[in-house]
């Protein structure tokens, strides 16, 4: 913000396992994209600043990302760890004090090989969850009684709010290119069911103009896999939204290709990130698909304004998709580092 000339900066949290790996072509291709940014490394933030100190997001980390434009994450998670105190005291952390309440998470066919789908006619999958990301049952709020005997019992509350709700409709519909449907479970959970179905219903009237529908979360997951077409913007709570974004990303070629953005479309924070996290199993064999990071720098171009730079870098994953020029996961012969190179290559190409 301010002069002209003032440059923008990136947060950048490489992480653990394969997030380092992956983070560094996608910094290649922010570089070549000339979108005159400078970054900022939080090299330290990681599970082993954690094992040492019990604390890996410090308050001094978070001023850093503050002060920035927005961030780019690659992956954070350790078998070392358990999975609770770690992870969510850095992402939880993250979308919660910078109150990123949008998940958006953009799944496309880049080459109809990717496709799991049987039908030709069916495997075009062009949509985008949109996943509600600071309330549901990921809330945190819950507790447990008689803990290890036989009349032990266990709630998490998942938790909605008229505000949260309301919210993340209106992101919805903003993004909406075609459509809009909501995904509940309104006929089973009945309270929270109710107050997303009386704000998606002031939600439409507001925006006439842009088709709705709403489905069951089991009719959705049915629905997706096996005629994904239909599809453009689904907006969700935040576990359904977790669950169906995997589902999306398998029908568009795995994990490895899927990128989110973490948002607040209001005060304008971004965390942008591949949708896989540290995978332990293939961290160090250099065969990480880098495209969910790379795909993620498209859209932290897209929220620069420079929406022609991000669909460079999309055509420019398409090309090597098409050229076979993949890792391991998606059936090709290459390294992270090659794919990497091979988008750069692509993205120079006059
Ligand atoms: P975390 O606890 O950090 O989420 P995880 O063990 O759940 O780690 P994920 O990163 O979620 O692992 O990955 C799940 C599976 O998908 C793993 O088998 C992993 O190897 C594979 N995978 C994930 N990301 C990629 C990628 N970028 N390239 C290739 N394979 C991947
Ligand atoms: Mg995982």
């Amino acid at each position: 913000a301010g002069s002209e000339t003032a440059v923008t900066t990136i947060a950048v949290i490489p992480g653990d396992g394969i997030g380092p790996e992956v983070i560094e072509p996608a910094l290649d291709v922010l570089d070549a994209l000339g979108l005159g940014t400078r970054t900022d490394i939080l090299d330290h933030v990681n599970a082993d600043t954690y094992l040492r100190t019990g604390e890996a997001l410090t308050g001094s980390d978070l001023d850093r990302i503050r002060s920035s434009e927005a961030a780019l994450l690659g992956a954070v998670g350790d078998p070392r760890l358990g999975d609770t105190s770690y992870v969510r005291g850095v992402l939880t952390t993250l979308r919660l004090e910078l109150d990123l309440y949008v998940n958006y998470r953009p799944a496309r066919l880049w080459h109809d090989r990717l496709s799991p789908l049987r039908d030709p006619a069916r495997r075009a999958i062009d949509c985008v969850i949109v996943r509600e990301n600071t309330e549901g049952l990921y809330s945190g709020i819950g507790g447990g009684a008689r803990t290890g005997t036989p009349e032990e019992i266990a709630v998490d509350v998942d938790l909605s709010t008229r505000h949260g709700v309301s919210r993340v409709l209106e992101f919805a519909f903003s993004a909406a290119r075609r459509s809009v449907c909501l995904v509940d479970k309104a006929n089973a959970v009945r309270n929270g069911g109710q107050l997303w179905q009386r704000c998606w219903g002031e939600a439409v009237a507001r925006h006439p103009h842009i088709a709705t529908s709403h489905l069951y979360v089991d009719t959705a997951a049915l629905r997706l896999a096996t005629d994904p077409t239909g599809f453009d913007v689904i907006v969700t709570n935040n576990s359904y939204g977790d669950i169906l974004s995997d589902l999306t990303a398998a029908l568009a070629g795995g994990l490895g290709v899927a990128a989110s953005a973490n948002l607040n479309p209001v005060t304008g924070r971004a965390l942008f990130e591949p949708v896989h996290g540290s995978a332990p199993d293939i961290a160090g064999s250099g065969t990480a698909n880098p495209f969910g990071a790379i795909l993620s720098v498209a859209l932290l171009a897209e929220h620069l304004g420079r929406n022609e730079e991000a669909d460079a870098v999309r055509r420019a994953v398409a090309a090597a998709v098409a050229a076979g020029r993949v890792t391991p996961d998606l059936g090709g012969p290459l390294g992270t580092k090659e794919v990497g190179a091979a988008v750069l290559a692509e993205l120079r190409r006059p």
